[in-house]
């Protein structure tokens, strides 16, 4: 038996069940959908994309992986200068691993490591943002905030050594102000926190975050697993303001494999660079630098680089922006967007019952959950394809009035 994520098998219905997929399309047995979420926001060049797929292809005929301990191979080297060359700042030093939670895990760990590495042991608080995200491990879930993940609270009580505050910059003061010299490092999601609920703030809380961090030397971390390759409108949010340590997953691939990478800056690796085995960074996953993966994470920053894609998302946000502003119906409560995100927050999580469903008869897929009716499109969408995602959104809304 297949066990579905995020699930109660008990009363879960069916599943769509798909034989073939192609550019903003899902095909089932009996319908062809327009996928509205890009496969959990990671296939923003569309499904099969021939570049990609070849890359694979090319790479699997002469072999599909081999461990990085103690072994190295072109598509990961090539990669790493690829990411070296496109990420902004010294982010340089790529530590790969197979999914966003492990890296973010990762990402924890090397800041803990490097005061502890620099014998300072007093710095060992964590602070996150309310409404955070950042995986399903069990770090990634304290660091986090969603309440699906509370259980864990329940079951071993609140770690003392995670602070949470919101996005607004008198809150990051005061916490800065309590806890710096016990500050290890500040982990977001910048500007845009998704499986919060696509809850989106403004620029200069991260600046002042930046200012904060530098006053009084804690390591900055962007969780970039959503927002990274153009989400938010920016290529990546450390575009406008340089983190420590950035975290890419998702549609690092193009969502064709699961992958992912901590890329941390000069400052963080040389924390570890000594001539002390202690100060090494003991982490090494199994299908890290998986050759099939990086040669498809090539490929697509390679098309992202070609494709003039940072033009194609803010003619998307446009678009959404000029169909969805100032929609409105009873219910909702807000109607935000951002770069090629769009979220509909409506008042009771009921109201998107059977949203689904709707869509489905409509030819596209979707996938809200609690109150959040929303759409990440794959950034290949033309605009009659875009429009047929929007105009299921509100028709939901405007037939539920009528
Ligand atoms: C999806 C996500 C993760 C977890 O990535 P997985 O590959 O699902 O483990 C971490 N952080 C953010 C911000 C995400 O959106």
């Amino acid at each position: 038996m297949i066990w579905y994520p995020y699930e109660q098998m008990k009363t879960m219905k069916q599943p769509y069940k798909v034989i073939n997929a192609e550019g903003v399309y899902i095909y089932t047995e009996d319908n062809k959908l327009i996928d509205s979420v890009s496969s959990w926001w990671s296939v923003i060049h569309g499904y099969r994309n021939p570049k990609i797929t070849q890359a694979i292809k090319d790479q699997a005929d002469k072999f599909s992986h081999v461990m990085l301990g103690g072994l190295t191979h072109d598509p990961v080297q090539k990669l790493t200068e690829k990411l070296k060359n496109f990420l902004p700042g010294d982010l340089d030093y790529c530590f790969y691993s197979d999914s966003g939670s492990v890296a973010v895990e990762v990402a924890l760990k090397m800041a803990l490591q490097y005061y502890v590495n620099k014998g300072d042991l007093k710095r060992i608080k964590i602070m996150g943002l309310t409404h955070a995200y950042h995986g399903d491990t069990f770090k990634t879930m304290e660091a986090g905030d969603d309440e699906d993940y509370h259980f864990v609270l329940k079951a071993y009580g609140e770690n003392k050594n995670v602070i949470h505050i919101d996005t607004e910059i008198p809150a990051l003061e005061e916490a800065f102000e309590k806890y710096h010299d016990e500050l290890n490092c500040f982990i977001v999601e910048p500007l845009l926190q998704g499986a919060g609920g696509m809850r989106m703030y403004d620029i200069s809380f991260l600046q002042r975050a930046r200012e904060l961090c530098d006053k009084y030397g804690v390591l900055l971390i962007f969780d970039e697993v959503a927002t990274g390759f153009g989400r938010t409108g920016n290529r990546f949010v450390a575009d406008l303001v340089l983190p420590d340590i950035i975290v890419l997953g998702k549609a690092l691939t193009g969502g064709h494999i699961g992958h992912a990478a901590t890329v941390a800056n000069k400052k963080v690796f040389e924390g570890f660079y000594s001539d002390s085995a202690d100060h090494a960074l003991m982490h090494g996953p199994t299908f890290m630098g998986n050759a099939l993966a990086c040669s498809a994470a090539l490929a697509s920053i390679e098309l992202f680089e070609e494709g003039h894609y940072m033009d194609k998302i803010a003619h998307i946000a446009a678009h959404i922006k000029e169909k969805m502003e100032g929609f409105t119906a009873d219910g909702i409560v807000d109607v935000r967007m951002m770069g090629g995100c769009i979220c509909i927050e409506v008042e009771d999580s009921k109201m998107l019952k059977g949203y689904q469903e709707f869509a489905y008869k409509r030819g596209v897929f979707a996938r809200p959950f609690l109150n959040y009716l929303y759409a990440m499109v794959p950034y290949i969408i033309n605009d009659d394809e875009l429009d047929k995602i929007l105009d299921c959104m509100k028709a939901w809304f405007e037939e539920k009035r009528g």
